[in-house]
């Protein structure tokens, strides 16, 4: 039997050698830092012998594969844990999930911060006693009898969920010491592979997330491959707890979800919206100086529109309801803007002469969003998209593309994003697939522009639209997480969906091609996402109060207001503080409100003209700048890109 190693070597072994052997082959480091195998993409225990030849892999922690490995056993772990502490309690499901992983248990009482430290503890214990993890192959009735006092591994069994328990008779379930449950594997060789890991919180939930069946207690658990990796991915969480869009939004004053409103759906305050209308003017500039149109639409339709575009058949799930009055047609909230740019085009005859036609809107959409996944500013039910739909022909997609990335990228940089990835989605199984040439051009042009671009792509395969190929373009923030935002999307089916024509040249009618592209996405998502990027402390330009003006005391006010009007005169957004506050307070609340700068003024600047600067994140003020300077010096921080 032949395996071929990924450096192109090929190593001869008997049927039946264990991934482990052919490792400790290759070299004894690397068999120590194997945690499993793939054989031909597929995973398998070091101690699983391998009876086919095919391309070999060691799979080691440094890998997502290997981490997912550990946080699966991991999760046993816990799950062992759990049994063994709070008998009577019985055990339901626990995956790996992104940093991590959970375990859902039923539970007489929820889990007490005691409780998750005890649990964390026996965890522990069970580490440092490094019981191998064996894979036992069993018939579903035998699984049945060794699971019999556990109602929802018995479920699981019952069920033949190929994704939970494996295909066919045979159900798979790994064992150390005296815990067994239920797993398709690969497993770390023992629970001493476990180099770091930590119980995080706790959680309600639902078996099978179905509120009608039982509560369940969810745990939340993080394993890394070293206690390094572990201690940074702590910090991150800490960093990214002290930037929650949902506490700043509250502590910055710019938006709330009240619940008189309804899930899913903020209003803005007017810190917030200031901040809002300065990145609503920057996408309207960069729309005008990228040669978009602006376009107006209403925000419902009828839904035959819906129809037509294919959403009613493709979406539906994710729109509201249909409404009407007796006798008049059903209407729908949009859920997108794309059919209203489509009748802007249809509303008279184009000629290839006009091409390409790029129509840009703010467009307020509604998606239903399940309760579950609903979050903040960044998941919500009613938002904004910075919406465009260019018009052209087969002969001009290249050059347009490359615009449109160009804006993207031109947008995601003047808000201080320079680290970009993008997804090339490419056509999924439930396209529609009335012209396999236009899906062709449509993938092709969007890989050129990618590789012309000079943005690190991966393919997607099959996650298009069901009405194109595109590509997807995610950011890096200030703590290293990625955000999915702009989005470019080839559509080869809409413009043949609604009849849209031009006359070409030789005066024949033909279809255009048409692009949807969001830069932000979501612009309340967007502003979101910059919320936690700056942890609050905007750049001067979006800041939506750039100047806090502190009179030292009563007799200082009117100079204050003076030094106001200046700066307002100056283009700038300065307001004074009127409090009865001491003057250590004011600047303290202009500090935790991140104002970019603070200007202090008393007897000496009243008498000289001059004005006290404090800029954010400076820890000392500089006394005495003249007043024309400090604003010449403010206008210009505080010029948009
Ligand atoms: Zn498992
Ligand atoms: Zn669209």
């Amino acid at each position: 039997m032949e395996l071929q190693l990924p450096d192109g070597n090929v190593l001869s072994h008997d049927t039946g050698v264990t991934g482990f052997e052919v490792a400790t082959a290759i070299g004894p480091g690397l068999a120590r830092a194997a945690v499993a195998v793939a054989v031909d993409g597929v995973l398998m225990d070091l101690s699983q012998p391998i009876t086919t030849g095919g391309a070999f892999r060691v799979i080691t922690l440094d890998s997502d594969e290997g981490l997912h490995i550990l946080r699966h056993s991991s999760a046993h772990v816990m799950a062992q844990a759990v049994l063994d502490l709070f008998p009577g309690s019985t055990f339901a499901i626990g995956p790996p999930i992104e940093d991590g992983f959970y375990y859902d248990f039923e539970v007489a009482e929820p889990f007490t911060p005691e409780d998750l430290r005890s649990i964390g503890e026996r965890m522990s214990e069970i580490v440092s006693e490094d019981q191998p993890f064996e894979r036992v192959a069993m018939t579903r009735a035998e699984a049945l009898g060794v699971f019999a006092d556990h109602k929802f591994k018995v479920e699981i069994i019952e069920n033949v969920d190929p994704g939970e328990v494996g295909a066919g008779d045979e159900v798979t379930a790994y064992r150390n010491l005296d815990f067994i449950d239920l797993c398709r594997g690969p497993h770390l060789p023992s629970t001493g592979r476990i180099p770091a890991f930590e119980v995080l919180r706790s959680s309600g939930a639902y078996w099978r997330g179905d509120q009608s069946r039982e509560q369940l207690q969810r745990i939340y658990g993080t394993a890394w491959a070293s206690k390094a990796d572990l201690e940074a991915y702590l910090h991150r969480l800490d960093e990214a707890e002290k930037r929650d869009h949902r506490r700043l939004g509250t502590e910055l004053d710019l938006f709330s979800f009240p619940s008189e409103l309804g899930s899913g759906l903020a209003v803005w305050h007017p810190n917030g919206g200031m901040l809002r209308k300065q990145v609503e003017d920057h996408s309207r500039r960069l729309h005008e100086r990228f040669g978009f149109d602006f376009v107006y639409s209403p925000h419902i339709g009828r839904e035959e529109l819906w129809q037509t575009s294919g959403h009613l058949e493709f979406y539906a799930e994710n729109m509201y309801p249909s409404m009407h009055y007796e006798g008049d047609p059903a209407y729908r909230l949009k859920p997108m803007n794309c059919p209203f740019h489509v009748l802007v085009y249809q509303s008279q005859q184009r000629s290839y002469r006009e091409l390409p036609l790029r129509f840009g809107e703010l467009g307020g959409v509604y998606r239903y969003e399940q309760s579950g996944v609903v979050h903040g500013i960044l998941r919500a039910r009613g938002f904004t998209q910075d919406d465009s739909h260019t018009f052209c022909t087969e002969d001009q997609i290249q050059e347009e593309l490359r615009l449109h990335i160009d804006f993207v990228l031109t947008w995601l940089r003047d808000f201080g994003f320079d680290e970009f990835e993008a997804d090339l989605s490419t056509r999924p199984e439930k396209a529609i697939l009335d012209e396999e040439h236009r899906w062709d051009v449509a993938e092709k042009a969007l890989a050129d522009a990618l590789d012309a671009s000079g943005v690190d792509y991966k393919v997607a395969s099959g996650e298009g639209a069901f009405y194109g190929p595109k590509i997807d373009v995610h950011i890096k923030d200030a703590i290293g997480r990625r955000w999915q935002c702009s989005t470019i999307q080839l559509d080869v089916n809409t413009p043949r969906r609604f009849g849209l024509e031009y006359v070409d040249s030789t005066n024949s009618p033909e279809t255009p091609y048409m692009i949807h592209c969001a830069k932000a996405g979501s612009l309340e998502r967007f502003m979101g996402i910059l919320v936690e990027h700056y942890a609050g402390a905007f750049p001067m330009w979006l800041a939506p109060v750039q100047v806090s003006i502190i009179p030292v005391a009563d007799r200082h006010e009117e100079y204050a207001r003076q030094v106001k009007g200046r700066l307002r005169d100056a283009g700038l957004r300065a307001d004074v503080d009127l409090s009865t506050e001491t003057v250590g307070d004011k600047i303290r609340r202009a500090l935790t409100q991140k104002h970019p700068a603070v200007l202090v003024v008393g007897d000496d600047d009243v008498a000289n003209g001059t004005v006290g600067l404090r800029l954010y994140g400076e820890d000392r003020d500089t006394r005495g700048v003249p007043l024309i300077e400090v604003t010449n010096q403010l206008a210009e921080m505080a010029r948009h890109p």
